[in-house]
């Protein structure tokens, strides 16, 4: 999808100024280049349909495909412990910067704008319950909030869905700079749950990077009493980037 000149440099300038602009957007205008938004949205017709959708993915891990394939190579391989993913948007561009307010300066409006474009691609919802990632409680305490959590609430309201929340029994190293394979290593016995969960469970976050939050917490679900494990996200990182 092309965005047009007009538009990508409105997103240039967002991008640019950053969080400061989600937090004046107003109500009844649009999040992305103010302008006046849909009624009821958060943003306006144009901005939303050139958001980097994730359009062509794996059912089950939700990472792009190249081509129309239902399951992804590495899924058919090496299957992860959930049996599918929904990641309506991909984690980049205005959506990166987006999250990234949300997460780090813990924006309620960026994240309502999150819960919104969520609801506009919703998975298949037989699940019986919200499972938000936990997170150690130092790292909780260093950020004050937990994204997976204020997302799994609102979602879960809006939905009339309750809340399981699994425990992090172990404070892994961060992530961020891990390959998958270290990724899975990290979490290994990270997740345990205190209850019994229901046959179907959701777990919702923010973004899914290469799938090893979801697969540990998934198996700590089927441990504890589930048949089958979703995930459902904001975005996934776009191919290649996990
Ligand atoms: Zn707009
Ligand atoms: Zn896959």
């Amino acid at each position: 999808m092309q965005l047009s000149m007009q538009l990508s440099m409105q997103l240039r300038r967002w991008l640019q100024r950053g969080s400061d602009l989600v937090k004046r957007a107003m109500p009844g205008y649009c999040a992305f280049c103010l302008a006046p938004a849909a009624k009821g949205r958060g943003w306006c017709a144009c901005c939303v349909e050139e958001l980097p959708w994730n359009l062509r993915a794996c059912r089950q891990c939700g990472e792009p495909v190249a081509k129309e394939q239902p399951v992804c190579g590495r899924c058919l391989v090496d299957p992860p412990a959930f049996t599918a993913t929904q990641a309506g948007l991909l984690y980049q561009n205005s959506i990166k910067a987006l999250i990234h307010d949300f997460k780090f300066n813990a924006s309620p409006r960026a994240g309502m704008l999150l819960c919104e474009l969520m609801l506009l691609t919703p998975p298949s919802l037989t699940g019986q319950a919200f499972v938000p990632v936990p997170m150690h409680s130092t790292n909780a305490r260093k950020r004050g909030f937990n994204q997976s959590y204020w997302l799994a609430e609102q979602l879960g309201r809006a939905l009339g869905m309750p809340l399981i929340n699994a425990k992090r029994i172990k404070a892994s190293r961060t992530q961020r700079t891990l390959n998958r394979r270290e990724r899975a290593a990290n979490l290994t016995g990270a997740f345990t749950f205190e209850v019994p969960t229901p046959e179907h469970i959701v777990i919702i976050d923010d973004v899914v990077t290469t799938g090893s939050t979801g697969h540990a917490l998934a198996r700590a679900g089927l441990t504890a009493g589930a048949k089958r494990v979703d995930i459902w996200a904001v975005a996934r990182t776009p191919l290649g980037k996990g």
